[in-house]
């Protein structure tokens, strides 16, 4: 089958490359010249794990093209898929839905004979529908039937996820699209992963209710640590008690300090906005996003509280930028309000991340970046785990100890257990986790 599959960021180049790999041939389209230059060379736009053999393999074999011309890669299609941004609109927080208009027009002015016309881009309610209103007044004579099939992949695991999804989701209102879609998602289908079909708006709705809900089992566990933090109980052991109960699970359940990233802040906030707009508000996502935006900050305020109060003029290094390992995306990432309440509160900061740093440096300023955790980590009061890169899991305390001005170790993501780093003479803080002096505090006050 041909596909065109146009916007080449995370989604459409991880689901494009997925097709090719099925055996699909795939045209990749994207208005950046430099990005389709760019893999045009082998190089990719994104970090992500395992991406790059994958284009290399695709395109060597000839099932894997990237273009800017739209118009020649859409004619030819079977099934063209929008993966272009949703990001949150100025000033309202609704999805921006302009980049998936204009593809619509476009492929509407260019489409040969009959077309599924997909949309992997995370979209509100009803997109589908304006999507094909749109084509139809582009070009009244268009055969095409609108489709929507969210995408679920996770950046950092995105192929794997790409490629043994839990279910695929398919919108369809004509019925034709339904034998393009299943022969699209054949080898998914072949191996085990349910393919879904619901009207379109169900669809739509499917993607924002699976983050929403996602978002809001994280924000609990996180709003559960602080209480841990206060009755001195351990955050992981509840997480793991309730996580063995099939109705809940253990996924998504790990405290931290918020959740970022291009997904979760945009799709929560712009659901809270669709649903007040057809008068039925989602209370439990409002707060949600009220609680996350404010988690993030609060977290500054842990390391200042952390390192006694005063932090002006002392030094702070943070390990880990992005808003989860794996990924070079800083997009909300919590990161960005730490480095911004630290820097507040009059501390200098320095930062160390394995793939982030170039991102890194368009949104936080006045941040000392350094090769390792080492270089950054010298004469410093603080060193701060913000996202759990394997990189930091075995980090070498004792080195640490020495070229650290004080031995402060505050641990974001709980990676690692208290005695250990209390062995090598560091005072550690975590997340909703015993501390020593809470739990003497504790047990004093019970006496
Ligand atoms: P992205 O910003 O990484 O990529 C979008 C690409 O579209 C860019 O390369 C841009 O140049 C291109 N583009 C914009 N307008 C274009 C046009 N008119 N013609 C051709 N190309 C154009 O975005 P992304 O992270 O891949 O997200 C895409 C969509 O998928 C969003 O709706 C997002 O919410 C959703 N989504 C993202 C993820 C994720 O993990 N990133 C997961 C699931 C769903």
């Amino acid at each position: 089958m041909r596909i065109a599959v146009v916007g080449s960021g995370y989604v459409g180049l991880v689901s494009g490359t997925c097709f090719a790999d099925f055996g699909h041939v795939v045209t990749c389209i994207d208005s950046d010249e430099a990005k389709i230059e760019a893999l045009n060379k082998g190089v990719m736009p994104i970090y992500e794990p395992g991406l790059d053999h994958l284009v290399a393999n695709n395109t060597a074999a000839g099932r894997l093209l990237f273009t800017t011309d739209l118009a020649a890669a859409v004619s030819q299609a079977e099934a063209v898929f929008i993966a272009v941004g949703t990001p949150s609109r100025r000033g309202d927080g609704h999805a921006d839905l302009s980049y998936v208009y204009a593809v619509a027009r476009d492929v509407a002015r260019n489409v040969k004979g009959f077309t599924v016309v997909v949309t992997k881009s995370t979209v509100p309610v009803g997109t589908g529908d304006e999507v094909e209103r749109i084509i139809r007044e582009t070009n009244p004579e268009a055969d095409v039937a609108v489709v929507s099939n969210p995408e679920f992949l996770r950046e950092g695991a995105a192929i794997e996820d790409f490629k043994r999804p839990d279910r695929i989701v398919v919108g369809i209102e004509d019925e034709r699209a339904r034998a393009v879609m299943t022969e699209v998602y054949r080898p998914l289908y072949l191996n085990k992963a349910p393919l879904v079909f619901t009207a379109r708006r169900t669809s739509e709705l499917i993607k924002y209710a699976s983050n929403a809900f996602l978002a809001m089992k994280i924000t609990f566990i996180n709003e559960i640590a602080d209480l841990c933090e206060a009755v001195g109980s351990n955050v992981q052991d509840v997480a793991h008690g309730i996580g063995l109960d099939n109705r809940i699970g253990g996924k998504f359940l790990h405290a931290g300090p918020g959740y970022g990233g291009s997904c979760f802040p945009k799709d929560t906030l712009a659901l809270v906005k669709t649903a007040q707009d057809h008068g039925s508000p989602l209370r439990l996502i409002e707060t949600t996003v009220a609680i996350n935006d404010q988690r993030k900050r609060a977290m500054a305020r842990k390391i200042v509280r952390a390192m006694g109060g005063d932090v002006r003029g002392r030094t702070v290094a943070l390990l880990g930028l992005t808003f989860k390992p794996n990924t070079d995306d800083m997009r909300e990432s919590p990161a960005i309000s730490i480095v911004q309440g630290l820097q507040d509160a009059g501390a200098r900061v320095r930062a160390y991340d394995p793939e982030g740093m170039e991102a890194a440096k368009a949104v936080v300023s006045d941040v000392a970046f350094g090769p390792d955790p080492y270089s950054i980590a010298e004469g410093v009061d603080a060193l701060v785990l913000v996202t759990e890169w394997d990189a930091f899991r075995a980090l070498d305390f004792p080195r640490l100890r020495l070229i650290m001005n004080d031995s402060l170790f505050i641990d974001l993501r709980n990676v690692y257990r208290r005695e250990l780093i209390a062995r090598h003479g560091f005072r550690y803080v975590s997340i909703g986790r015993p501390d020593e002096d809470i739990t003497a505090a504790l047990s004093t006050a019970a006496e």
